[in-house]
């Protein structure tokens, strides 16, 4: 069977999905090929799913303090967790999420064609159908389910994703698990080791501590998220000691024991030791997925594991695109999704370039942690004069209520015109004010701006506007 159609998709997570709904409301002819569920990464096995287990775990470990000695005055008795039920609930969302995908793309008009594609050139491409698969969207004539599908275009759009990296002496298998096995459990482990302190290691870490597993961390950095500045992680590293998670910094990971009830590892004095474990996540990162699928064939310029591309999401190749994962960091859905939805807008004749002021990044921990824009170290490294003031949740009234005084929003502003050119924050519930961060660095935003704008009271929010206030030497609650 061969079909035409002007936009191929290969994908169908947030980049290629957003890239679809979009070009569909452009009036272009497009096809998505997804080789596995609609929603990719994110809405299958990454961002959603995740952030329900924290939120459940986060429920069970507040009524485990209630059960105890709550200053709060509130008792129960001591609370018992069903992880099925746990993953039953997070599945149905995302069954919601992913079905929600299926009738967005549907309605406007996007045809999907459920199998694996491979490319044979930067115009064609075969779908092997997966049995019981089929496509669904506008005339949805077409079955790829248990054949093969030739599909030419115009415009071919890669957006085929990233996979955990696994460790070659540690394969993932039986107790050896990516994020993946780690969203779904059957059961609890009595002890999980974590390979790995990013955010992926440290937000299911956290979660399962919270369940009630006892928890060890092997990292090879010296601090948990060693991506982010140590006063950031303060907070993180003081909650996780708190929580009772074992730490392991400078070490490395060497492999299982031979009867695969124990990971060896060289701790941080150089000895070999081995710490019994039932399970194992290894979230040593992400790579981009570009084997299998016949990619190598069209030759095209990469950035290391990476498929390269310019300001507009185009790679080596005329009228081959590529966006989220696969083109390397950051991987994160909302920069797949903008990209996404960039591709198709050009493809129908708008002008757009990808030149976003800043892409906020988030770590669901505890506390959460986000950064946006330039940290005070890039700033300087960027030659950047600058003001750099922090606000601290315990002088926030909210924050308070809601028993978080742990951590503070950092602004930094250039010291000449007070342009802010980066926020830091960590805090609980501080991902929601991520949106106040970029949307000031996108709009320009001055510390007067934010400082001058009436904030609602009593909010976490309104440590955004006193540091900006301090950041102009007058702040009013420190
Ligand atoms: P993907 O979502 O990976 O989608 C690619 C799709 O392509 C997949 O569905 C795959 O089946 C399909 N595919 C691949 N090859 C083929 C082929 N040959 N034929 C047909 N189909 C193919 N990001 C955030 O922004 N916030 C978070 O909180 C967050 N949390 C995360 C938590 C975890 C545990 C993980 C693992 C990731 C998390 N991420 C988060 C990252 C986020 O999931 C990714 O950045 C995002 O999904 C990338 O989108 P994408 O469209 O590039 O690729």
């Amino acid at each position: 069977m061969t079909m035409e159609t002007t936009l191929l998709i290969i994908g169908g997570g947030p980049g290629g999905y957003v890239a679809a709904i979009r070009a569909g409301q452009l009036g272009i002819k497009t096809v998505l090929v997804e080789g596995a569920q609609l929603g990719g990464t994110c809405l299958n096995v990454g961002c959603i799913p995740s952030k329900a287990m924290i939120h459940a775990a986060e429920e069970f470990h507040k009524a485990c303090h209630y059960a105890g000695d709550s200053p709060l005055g509130i008792r129960t008795a001591t609370p018992s967790i069903d992880v099925g039920r746990t993953v039953a609930w997070k599945e149905g969302i995302v069954k919601r999420l992913t079905g929600g995908v299926g009738a967005l793309l549907k309605k406007n008009g996007v045809q999907v064609v459920r199998g694996w594609a491979r490319i044979l050139d930067g115009k064609t491409v075969e779908v092997r159908g997966v049995e019981g698969g089929g496509s669904t969207g506008a005339g949805a004539a077409n079955d790829a389910g248990g054949q093969t599908t030739r599909i030419r275009c115009e415009h071919l759009l890669l957006a085929t994703g990233s996979e955990a990296v696994e460790l070659p002496f540690m394969p993932f298998g039986g107790n050896v698990v990516s994020a993946t096995e780690a969203l779904s459990p059957e059961t609890l482990p009595g002890h999980l080791v974590v390979v790995g302190a990013g955010y992926i290691g440290l937000e299911l870490g956290t979660a399962y501590r919270k369940l009630g597993a006892r928890v060890t961390v092997v990292e090879a950095a010296g601090r948990v998220l060693p991506a982010y500045d140590d006063e950031l992680v303060r907070p993180v590293a003081a909650r996780l000691k708190s929580l009772g998670v074992e730490l392991h910094l400078e070490s490395s990971v060497l492999g299982m024991s031979e009867d695969g009830k124990s990971v060896r590892m060289k701790n941080a004095g150089g000895e070999e030791v081995a710490i019994e474990a039932d399970r194992v996540l290894v979230a040593v990162g992400r790579r981009p997925r570009t084997a299998g699928f016949g990619l190598e064939s069209l030759m095209l310029d990469m950035n290391g594991r990476a498929v390269r591309i310019d300001n507009q999401c185009r790679t080596s190749m005329r009228n081959v695109w590529a966006i989220g994962d696969l083109t390397g960091e950051p991987m994160l859905a909302h920069r797949a999704m903008a990209q996404g939805e960039m591709v198709a807008e050009i493809i129908a004749g708008k002008r757009r370039h990808f030149m976003p002021a800043a892409i906020p990044a988030v770590c669901f921990t505890d506390p959460e942690v986000v950064v946006v824009g330039l940290t005070p170290q890039e700033a300087a490294k960027q030659g950047l004069d600058c003001i750099v003031a922090n606000f601290p949740y315990a002088a926030n009234g909210r924050a308070m209520t809601i028993e978080g005084t742990e951590g503070f929003v950092r602004v930094v502003a250039r010291k000449d015109n007070h342009l802010i050119v980066g926020w830091q924050a960590v805090g609980s519930a501080i991902s929601e004010l991520s949106t106040a961060f970029v949307q000031s660095i996108e709009m320009g935003a001055q510390l007067e701006d934010v400082g001058g704008t009436i904030h609602a009271h009593p909010t976490l929010g309104e440590a955004v506007q006193e540091a900006a206030l301090r950041a102009l030497g007058h702040a009013l609650h420190i």
